[in-house]
């Protein structure tokens, strides 16, 4: 089969879909890799390693003409005019964004969403999800140190002693575990909230603590159970009582984290601009959330500008939306190995491309086939 790996086009994404390690794999199994002239460049692969590996590099039009073309981000319009009818598609493609979908269906596209794989065991090591949050909850603590203007360990030193940083973390799915491992092994205090009840036992064993908020009624105990693993809407009570604990260590914090979202709606707002006003000069908040808030707001804080930092009320709060792509060697290595994964579905060994629907996986991640969006 001949495999298509464009350069990535999308303002500020520099990771690629494919990796010499994962090239040499297709090569192995007798499929032909094309490689735009450049794609893994802003990812430090060059075009010699993918040769190396066995690919060809050859330009745009020839990596998109491909029977399959694997992609990160969802295909412009100027990528979709290169596709021809019929041609696969593996990406990160965003199933919620009906518009995108249609585009692809339209093109004729045979088209996988992997951020819709299922949360199973199973799904593990194709999970695009779980790959990048980890490295985004990892960057924003490097970058939040990195702006911070005080050391996150307490020191004890011969001119003084130097306080621990105190790092509040909001939401604690993969980015957030991530976030508190990394705080912690720089030596900051760490406390963080989540809806979920069973992320407790996790944030304790990590060396944080958890902001403990009550559920008082069958329906916030109902919510907070969530669907899937996956955080729900919560009732108005629980989200002003939850408001009320996380102010409180809001404004003692040296540094906010906030990761929460909820599949399919915008991000919920956690950060108020009154308690930004409350935080301490200097303060950093990374909203990883960024790009992903209601109408008119950009993340968790309705301060943050996406894609931009801003400094409010003397609080700076950084708005990146592709904090992945901040790390874009390691990202790409991960996400072509989830990619490399995925296809060992769709492209078994002893066979052609086929879209086997009895998989849970496959089923899942299928978004558009034959002209029709496959996903509500
Ligand atoms: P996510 O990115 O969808 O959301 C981040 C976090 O925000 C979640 O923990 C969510 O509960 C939280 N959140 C939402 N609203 C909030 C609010 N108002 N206040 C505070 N926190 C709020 O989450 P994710 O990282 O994609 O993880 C989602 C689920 O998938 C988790 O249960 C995780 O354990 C699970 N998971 C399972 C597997 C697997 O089994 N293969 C792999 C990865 C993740």
């Amino acid at each position: 089969m001949l495999i298509g790996v464009p350069l990535e086009t999308a303002a500020g994404e520099t990771r690629v879909a494919v990796t010499p390690e994962t090239a040499k794999k297709y090569v192995a199994q007798g499929h032909t890799v094309l490689v735009q002239t450049g794609a893994g460049v802003a990812a430090s692969i060059t075009d010699a390693a993918f040769e190396a590996a066995g690919a060809r590099i050859v330009d745009r039009a020839e990596a998109l003409g491909a029977e399959l073309v694997l992609k990160v981000q969802r295909p412009s319009a100027e990528e979709l005019a290169l596709m021809k009818p019929g041609t696969a598609l593996v990406g990160m493609l965003n199933p919620f964004d009906k518009p995108g979908l249609t585009a692809m269906a339209a093109a004729g596209l045979t088209s996988f969403a992997l951020e819709a794989a299922p949360r199973t065991t199973r799904a593990q090591s194709m999970d695009v999800l779980s790959s990048q949050a980890n490295i985004a909850g990892y960057k924003a603590v490097i970058m939040a140190a990195d702006r911070y203007q005080k050391f996150f360990p307490m020191l004890m030193t011969a001119a003084g002693t130097v306080k621990a940083a105190r790092v509040v973390i909001l939401g604690v799915g993969v980015a957030g575990l991530q976030a508190i491992a990394t705080a912690k092994r720089l030596g900051a205090v760490i406390e963080a909230s989540d809806v979920r009840p069973s992320v407790k036992e996790q944030v304790e064993s990590l060396g944080a603590k958890f902001i403990d908020v009550a559920f008082e009624t069958a329906e916030e105990k109902e919510a907070a159970e969530g669907v899937g693993g996956y955080a729900r809407p919560m009732p108005a009570s629980w989200l002003e009582r939850q408001k009320i604990e996380v102010a409180k260590r809001v404004a003692a914090a040296d540094v906010v984290i906030s990761t929460a979202l909820i599949p399919g709606r915008a991000a919920p707002v956690l950060i108020t601009e009154e308690m930004v006003k409350a935080m301490k000069p200097g303060s950093v908040i990374i909203d990883i959330a960024a790009g992903k808030g209601p109408a008119g707001h950009d993340g968790n804080c309705p301060l943050t500008e996406a894609g931009r930092t801003v400094t409010k009320h003397g609080v700076h709060i950084v708005g990146e939306t592709n904090l992945p792509g901040l790390v874009a060697a390691d990202a790409s290595a991960l996400y072509a190995r989830n990619v490399l994964d995925f296809l060992k579905l769709v492209l078994p060994k002893d066979g052609g491309f086929q879209v086997p629907m009895d998989d849970d996986i496959v089923a899942a991640c299928l978004m558009t086939q034959a002209g029709d969006v496959k996903k509500a």
